[in-house]
């Protein structure tokens, strides 16, 4: 039987994990979880769960670990089956949600086989790209753009490269906000790898201040396809 790869994305807000999330999915097929876009669909769509994390979402905060380790592992178990490899963006983002989606996977999955990366930019290109941060409204494209980094920015003010629909800032990427979400990056990152270390992990440090094909190429030698 073969093994189901988990890959882990950790990385500040900004540091390109949904973009590395998006090329191994179009590139493999795998599936990915993103709990932010979880979290973002259950308030746009005025859920009651959308309605309790509507002001953590909003303001930046953490949503509380239990409501998490609820929506990912319920996804995990709707949606895993489709592939061999399964992407974690942006969870677990705390300990008690790595132990706790941790002891969740090992009881699913008798083979398992954990790559955890960290992509690591610094906080002065965080903010940079945050605060000029454009992404596409179509949900099956969210491509991602910049409204002042050079190389980054549309053809066409605005609008998207790929699919031409119209571009939009998050409302978590204001300035005040991203300055909070940092924070609580940091203080949450440093106790996340020692318990991954700890438990027998090795954490791959990715430069993700690289161009997006280079961080690609990078990655892919920690993974199996
Ligand atoms: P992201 O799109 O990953 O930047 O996440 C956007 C927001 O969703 C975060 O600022 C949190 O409010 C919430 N969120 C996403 N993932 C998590 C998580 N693993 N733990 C707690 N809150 C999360």
């Amino acid at each position: 039987m073969n093994a189901k790869q988990i890959i882990i994305f950790l990385g500040a807000p900004g540091s390109g994990k949904g973009a590395l999330s998006r090329l191994c999915v179009s590139s493999f097929g795998w599936a990915q979880l993103s709990t932010g876009n979880l979290c973002r669909k259950h308030v746009a769509e005025g859920t009651e769960l959308g309605k309790q994390i509507d002001f953590a979402m909003k303001s930046g905060t953490l949503v509380p670990d239990e409501v998490i380790i609820e929506i990912g592992t319920r996804w995990i178990d709707d949606e895993a089956c489709k592939s061999e490899s399964l992407i974690l963006d942006g969870f677990p983002r705390t300990v008690v949600q790595a132990r706790g989606v941790l002891d969740f996977l090992v009881k699913k999955y008798p083979y398992l086989r954990v790559v955890i990366i960290e992509l690591r930019v610094p906080d002065h290109e965080i903010i940079e790209r945050l605060s000029s941060r454009l992404i596409c409204t179509d949900k099956s494209c969210q491509a991602v753009f910049s409204s002042r980094i050079e190389n980054l920015m549309p053809k066409t003010q605005g609008i998207c490269d790929l699919c031409s629909s119209v571009l939009f800032r998050r409302e978590d990427d204001s300035s005040d906000v991203i300055r909070g979400r940092l924070a609580t990056y940091h203080q949450h990152c440093g106790n996340l790898t020692a318990f991954y270390k700890n438990a027998g992990y090795v954490v791959h440090v990715i430069d993700g201040n690289r161009g997006s094909a280079e961080v690609f190429e990078n990655f892919l030698r920690h993974v199996s396809d």
